[in-house]
């Protein structure tokens, strides 16, 4: 059987080989444990975790010592929101967040309003942006945690994170961003973008499924965490068990590539971006976007089909691996919380792709997917009774 076309960067990215080669040694002859010290074996996977620990630091601009290394950015996500409303419970119960967050953060969030905690969920405008002035007016002496997200991972938006960390140190509470979308994509930085917990996730940008981390800003403003795993007291006690060395080093070396692609990488995918657009509405008439076209991520294009029928749309695109605008449920599609939250009709969501491309793209396969969706949506068209 013939694999589909990939696109679909943004649900999980091949392995670059640069990395699995770095990680390969790591499985083998320096299989030795990160917390080993009294022998060769552990001093050598310690120091490739220290080393890869500093690299990512650099990277999102902190400290080394503010890497969490985590199994990935559901962990990240769950650690910060858990820990951060746990430990200061004394000094207030609420966290602000918005409707389009990924299901990792506002699933915890709904967990800990079993718990008692109360939080605002930000609607967002048509285009999935949110109102800064609603931010600021929703913080109340009772707020200690904010929570958005650098991209989002259905439509690419992206929020101001640098006008969000303002507000939120202008205020003194803690600004936590999922930033698995948008790392190794567009640049962060935790010091200008006055983020105090960022979270990441090596799959998402050509490295390993399985590892992550949580980076925390600077000590200019200290904060504590209570852990989520308790034993062993790896990784300063914030999160215990044995590190996933290999993992480790793979994040590091596809942080390596990032950097040093991801310039190049953005210009290339935002010419593709408008390329496909265009040649998909030159094309077919009733295609709208998903999104801000000027605040998004460059790899990222979101469209939806007036006139046909979503539940057939999937099943009709053989020749591209992409996600849809809706998840399937027991019996129907349910259109999704973030085109929801933007006002999508349920009918437009289910008739929506998600198209996200990545460094293994070629512009052979871009032309080969434009025409397969072109000729299927005119195809469910003309049988649309
Ligand atoms: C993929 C993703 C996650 C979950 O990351 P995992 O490492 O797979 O747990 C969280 N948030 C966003 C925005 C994502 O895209």
């Amino acid at each position: 059987m013939k694999y589909p076309i990939y696109l679909d960067y943004n649900s999980t990215t091949p392995v670059d080989p640069f990395v699995l080669e770095a990680m390969l040694p790591y499985f083998s002859t320096d299989f030795g444990n990160a917390a080993s010290l009294s022998h060769l074996y552990g001093w050598v996977a310690e120091k490739a975790v220290e080393q890869t620990r500093k690299q990512i630091a650099q990277f999102v601009e902190t400290l080394p010592e503010g890497i969490i290394f985590t199994s990935g950015a559901t962990e990240s996500n769950n650690l910060a929101l858990f820990g951060i409303m746990r430990q200061y419970r004394q000094e207030g119960n609420h966290f602000i967040t918005a409707q389009t967050e990924h299901k990792s953060v506002l699933d915890p969030f709904k967990r800990l309003e079993a718990e008692g905690f109360s939080g605002t969920y930000l609607s967002v405008d048509s285009q999935g942006q949110i109102s800064l002035d609603a931010l600021e007016e929703a913080i109340s002496s009772k707020t200690i945690l904010v929570s958005l997200m650098a991209a989002n991972n259905e439509t690419g938006v992206l929020h101001p994170l640098a006008e969000i960390g303002k507000i939120c140190r202008q205020h003194r509470i803690l600004f936590h961003c999922d930033a698995t979308q948008a790392l190794g994509k567009i640049s962060l930085s935790l010091e200008k973008m006055q983020i105090d917990l960022l979270s990441c996730s090596a799959h998402k940008l050509y490295g390993p499924k399985g590892i992550g981390a949580l980076a925390l800003s600077r000590k200019k403003i200290r904060f504590r965490l209570e852990p989520l795993l308790f034993g062993g007291g790896h990784e300063q006690g914030f999160r215990s068990g044995t590190l996933n060395v290999p993992g480790i080093v793979g994040f590091g070396k596809a942080v390596e590539l990032a950097e040093a692609k991801q310039a190049e990488e953005a210009s290339r995918f935002d010419s593709w971006r408008r390329y496909f657009y265009e040649s998909v509405c030159q094309q077919l008439s009733g295609v709208f976007l998903n999104g801000k076209w000027s605040q998004a991520l460059p790899n990222t294009l979101h469209l939806s089909f007036a006139g046909i029928s979503g539940n057939r749309l999937l099943s009709h695109l053989k020749k591209i691996a992409v996600s849809s605008g809706s998840a399937c449920t027991s019996a129907s599609l349910e259109p999704s919380h973030v085109l929801k939250a933007m006002g999508v009709s349920d009918d437009l969501a289910r008739a929506s792709l998600r198209l996200s491309f990545g460094r293994f793209t070629t512009v052979q396969e871009l032309d080969e997917a434009i025409l397969e969706i072109v000729s299927v949506v005119q195809e469910l068209r003309a049988t649309m009774v």
